[in-house]
């Protein structure tokens, strides 16, 4: 890394495959946020899914690596391939936090189904101490539970902001909503219509979908 980025943002996920509503998310919340960069990073072993269902890593990285391509804000970083055992965001952002130092503002991007269930992941409360998060709205899922979820699992004094953007921790991280393009596509539906031989056409990047039909994945 030349230059530390000022303002990164962190856009984790199992990206199995990677398809549209990650990539204009990425895009809309770098533009909204004013963001230096966003970085996707493919979890190697996603604590929270099924190890029967995980296309190999190294797959799921040339996936997301040919949806960016050369993108001047859009990033693929491999960090949780370099470590063994599972990947745990908390470990990720601790290896950053003491990368980058504190001049360095992280956001971690996530969707509102992922943020429902914090509780479930590893050291969650300290993740609100080494990041900001930004929530994505996912259709199908209670807007209103986030902040219960906030205050009820991960500290009773959250406040909300003045603008109505999101909520403070009193450690002064910051739990922002971003509105972007809903977006009702998941990584679960591409691969069940692989598996029934129906298209994928216009859900996710055409390079993509044309990997995917090439090695047989998801049959
Ligand atoms: P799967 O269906 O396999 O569970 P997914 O489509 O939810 O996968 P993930 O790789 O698990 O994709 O998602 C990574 C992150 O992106 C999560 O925080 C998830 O909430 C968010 N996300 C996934 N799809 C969307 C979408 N269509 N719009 C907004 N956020 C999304």
């Amino acid at each position: 890394m030349t230059r530390k980025p000022a303002r990164l943002g962190l856009f984790g996920g199992t990206f199995n495959p990677i398809h549209y509503g990650h990539l204009r998310a990425g895009e809309e919340v770098a533009e909204g946020l004013g963001l230096d960069a966003v970085w996707f990073v493919p979890a190697a072993l996603p604590p929270h899914k099924a190890p029967a269902d995980l296309t190999p890593f190294e797959v799921r990285l040339a996936m997301t690596k040919l949806a960016v391509g050369r993108h001047a804000r859009l990033r693929v970083s491999d960090i949780e391939g370099r470590r063994p055992g599972k990947s745990y965001s908390v470990e990720t952002l601790r290896l950053l936090r003491r990368e980058l130092g504190p001049e360095t503002e992280l956001f971690f991007i996530l969707g509102l189904d992922a943020i429902l269930e914090i509780q479930t992941w590893k050291d969650y409360r300290e993740i609100f101490t080494l990041s900001h998060f930004v929530v994505l709205d996912r259709p199908g899922f209670p807007r209103d539970e986030m902040e219960v979820v906030l205050r009820r699992e991960v500290h009773p004094d959250f406040r909300e902001l003045a603008d109505g953007r999101g909520f403070e921790h009193p450690g002064g991280g910051r739990v922002l909503w971003w509105p972007t393009t809903l977006m009702d596509i998941s990584a679960t539906r591409i691969r069940a219509l692989v598996r029934a031989g129906r298209s994928i056409r216009f859900l996710l990047p055409e390079g993509v979908r044309r990997f995917i039909l090439k090695n047989r994945l998801y049959r």
